[in-house]
């Protein structure tokens, strides 16, 4: 068998156009443009690059984007208070405070002061707990773009033995809470799971979210499921610069597998395609205007 891979890219830049479609309709319809300000402490080269790419796809998308840059001796009352601001600007949608944060500041107390509507990445307590509640919520992203890749190539996950390989907060949990929405049977393992290749190999669905290159070999996968990497790890190639890959092994997987998400080019584009969704969701549910069809 040899696995249809799937597209990340092309998904993503069809929700990206179908976000600024629905900003364009914003602004036509209600006046306003959706924001979304970004809060970058420090002088973490990865940080920056990510919050680089976050303000160039909010200006592809037709958002607005704000962006506070901090130094890295911020206390924790001074970030505090700046995301308090921002909770009451009325041209901010989304708070997005990039992680990781430096060590004097604990990243919970931080996201606990975001204001839940106002939480495009989905980490505060609040939105965690109507996530597990089955109630409407913003939806953290990485999580989001699992599930939006595992519907183009399975119509209907209920009933799907689905295993989540990592229990983070920011992907393994969030991605299990969507899948139990979705009725399946959910499993998570992680580190301390004896046998984790034998769990892997019940899963019709595998998530793989490690942080552990190409951990996951076609001898842990079912033939014919379908599984989606969110691994993001950095090798360094022959005095070249750094190759990305995954958690999974995509070449020896794609001979079992039925459908995998490449690295790179499969769930991390979607991330920031859904952080603009996000925006936008948030944006209409606080001015009381319907979810646009996204
Ligand atoms: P994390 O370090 O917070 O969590 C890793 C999880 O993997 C833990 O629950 C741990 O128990 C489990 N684990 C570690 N080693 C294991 C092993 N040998 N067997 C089974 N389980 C093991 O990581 P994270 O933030 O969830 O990120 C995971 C990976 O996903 C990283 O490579 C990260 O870069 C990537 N990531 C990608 C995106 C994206 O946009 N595509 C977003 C977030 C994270």
């Amino acid at each position: 068998m040899t696995a249809t891979i799937i597209d990340g890219q092309a998904v993503a830049s069809r929700l990206r156009l179908d976000v600024a479609e629905a900003a364009a309709g914003l602004r036509a319809r209600h006046r306003f443009t959706p924001g979304l300000a970004a809060i970058l402490v420090g002088d973490d080269p990865a940080s920056h690059i990510y919050v680089r790419n976050k303000r160039r796809a909010c200006a592809d998308a037709g958002l607005a984007s704000f962006e506070h840059h901090l130094p890295a001796d911020t206390s924790e009352a001074e970030l505090l208070n700046l995301v308090d601001r921002l909770g009451t600007d009325e041209r901010v949608d989304g708070i997005l405070v990039q992680l990781p944060l430096p060590p004097q500041i604990d990243p919970r107390r931080i996201i606990a002061g975001i204001d839940p509507a106002k939480d495009v990445d989905g980490f505060h307590p609040a939105n965690i707990g109507r996530l597990w509640s089955g109630e409407r919520t913003l939806i953290p992203c990485t999580a989001q773009g699992c599930l939006i890749l595992l519907r183009t190539v399975c119509h209907s996950l209920a009933g799907a033995e689905a295993v989540v390989l990592g229990r983070s907060s920011i992907v393994g949990k969030p991605v299990a809470a969507l899948l139990l929405a979705e009725s399946c049977t959910i499993t998570i393992a992680h580190s301390r799971t004896a046998d984790a290749a034998t769990v892997c190999r019940r899963a019709d669905i595998l998530v793989v979210a490690v942080g552990r290159p190409m951990l996951v070999k076609g001898d842990w996968i079912k033939p014919g499921a379908i599984v989606i990497d969110v691994g993001i790890n950095r090798l360094s190639h022959n005095g070249a610069g750094p190759r990305l890959v995954g958690d999974v092994d995509t070449v020896d997987a794609a001979m079992i597998a039925g459908a995998i998400s490449p690295v790179p080019g499969g769930v991390g584009p979607m991330t920031i395609a859904c952080l603009l969704r996000n925006t936008v969701v948030a944006a209409c549910r606080r001015r009381g205007i319907s979810d646009p069809e996204l």
